[in-house]
């Protein structure tokens, strides 16, 4: 049932953080997975890690803000494989600023990298999933889709618009067997979270608190709800955002 041999997939941000997670978990379930971010010594060293576990994967730069870009990379994806099954929409960034100093650049960085690059990465796979008659969608918001922050205006707005985005696709794209789900993952131990608690004064402490789990996620912590949210598992699940939060977000 959560078997992925043969399948395609396609991580962004892959070569890092809970992407990373993720795809780890999805090649550990047999499939093929491609890595796509912007660094390639970062994507370097993970698609070694990879290898070195004995799993399939590739890796592809791309800036997946830029929409000529990402029409490369699913181009790319196409003439290796032929096929893309799996896409998880993961690359994320964050500006910690209040909202009244917060500047257009800031604001658009955000908005860009969170929403808009799913936009255009899911624009981009339904060819693909619809010419092999499915595909597994599966977008990374955040406890703050749910929850608001101070200091992370555009990041909680571009989290909550990818759980209404991916609600839409999930309506639009039913009929062609394609199933479109958010993960909220809550607070997990990464690059980007370690800059959050660097910045934020008191967050380490808070949210050991409030997370009825007593610690900080860690990416492989995600890789269970990647392989579900990708296999037939889930063939009857969409439209739907699963909190993966240690209980945060019910506490
Ligand atoms: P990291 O900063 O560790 O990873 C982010 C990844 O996104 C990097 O691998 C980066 O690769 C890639 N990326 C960023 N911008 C672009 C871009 N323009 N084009 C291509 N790739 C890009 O963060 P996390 O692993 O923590 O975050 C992953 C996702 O999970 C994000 O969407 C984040 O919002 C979300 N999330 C994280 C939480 C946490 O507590 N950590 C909580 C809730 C949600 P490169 O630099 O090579 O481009």
């Amino acid at each position: 049932m959560f078997d992925l041999a043969g399948k395609v997939a396609l991580v962004t941000g892959g070569n890092g953080g809970i992407g990373l997670g993720m795809a780890r978990g999805l090649a550990q379930a047999g499939a093929h997975v491609v890595i796509a971010g912007r660094n390639r010594a970062k994507s370097a060293a993970a698609l070694r890690q990879l290898r070195d576990a004995g799993q399939q994967a590739s890796e592809i730069a791309a800036d997946v803000t830029d929409e000529a870009q990402v029409a490369a990379l699913f181009a790319q994806v196409r003439d290796a494989h032929g096929r893309l099954d799996i896409l998880v929409n993961n690359a994320g960034t964050t500006v910690r600023r209040p909202p009244q100093d917060m500047t257009l650049d800031e604001w658009n960085l955000v908005m860009d990298t969170n929403l808009t690059s799913a936009f255009l990465c899911c624009r981009a796979a339904y060819p693909l999933m619809k010419a092999a008659g499915a595909g597994k969608i599966v977008n990374i918001g955040s406890i703050l889709s749910i929850f608001g922050a101070p200091y992370a205006g555009p990041y909680c707005a571009s989290k909550g618009g990818i759980v209404q985005y991916t609600r839409s696709i999930a309506l639009a794209w039913a009929k062609d067997n394609i199933q479109a789900n958010t993960v909220l993952p809550g607070w997990i131990d990464t690059e980007l979270t370690e800059s959050a608690r660097a910045e934020v004064a008191g967050l380490n402490d808070r949210v050991l608190a409030r997370t009825p789990a007593a610690r900080w996620g860690r990416p492989e912590d995600l890789a269970g709800i990647a392989v579900f949210l990708a296999s037939r598992a889930s063939d009857f699940v969409t439209g739907t955002a699963i909190p993966v939060d240690g209980g945060y977000a019910i506490a």
